[in-house]
């Protein structure tokens, strides 16, 4: 098991992904219009890859540990029923996601704020999501969903049943989130929306 450094643009926030090895997480690019607007109502859009792609490494919050810049972690959400979208206040990096509640051992870690160097540990890629919301060109070929749905639910079990169900850096044991989410309204999520 290994712990891989992490950190937004501009090095404020920063942790480490701990505990890593084969079974702490799957890394998969999603390439959802979600996903997309999210970097986009950012600024971030030069994050994404050539096709709007986001890498992520899905794993629990267990495996992420903040070390610094924490204050300047904030987190977005483009409707009052979306996904938690942390990111860096400080340079507008997108982070990780979590679910809106904290009943599942959930987060996804943007890949991005890993060094390429540093990435060998989280594995190969093994699916690649909504594929439909690809930008232009060939289609992007769709595969391993299933398989990162029920690897989400057993690292779920895994971590309620070996004591490392904390939803800490994201939320308190009482389940209030460490941030209050700011709501994009339809007018803003409209304007960040890829075609
Ligand atoms: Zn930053
Ligand atoms: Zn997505």
């Amino acid at each position: 098991m290994v712990d891989i450094p992490f950190s937004c643009s501009c090095g404020t926030v920063k942790g480490h992904l701990v505990d890593i090895d084969r079974k702490a997480g799957s890394r998969i690019t999603c390439y959802c219009k979600d996903c997309q607007t999210a970097a986009r109502a950012l600024g971030r859009e030069e994050l994404l890859d050539d096709r709007g792609g986001s890498e992520l490494y899905q794993t629990t919050p267990a495996h992420i540990r903040l070390d610094a810049g924490e204050a300047d972690v904030a987190c977005l959400r483009l409707s009052p029923k979306g996904l938690m979208r942390w990111y860096a206040g400080c340079c507008n990096t997108p982070l990780f996601n979590t679910l809106a509640q904290n009943k599942l051992c959930f987060a996804g870690v943007l890949v991005h704020s890993v060094a390429p160097e540093a990435r060998a540990p989280l594995g190969p890629l093994i699916a690649q999501t909504f594929t439909k919301g690809a930008a232009g060109g060939v289609p992007v070929r769709q595969y391993g969903f299933a398989k990162t749905g029920l690897n989400i639910l057993r690292r779920h079990v895994r971590a309620k049943f070996g004591g490392r169900a904390a939803m800490a850096p994201f939320f308190d044991p009482d389940g209030t989130p460490m941030r209050q989410a700011r709501i994009l309204t339809l007018e803003e999520r409209n304007a960040a929306r890829p075609e």
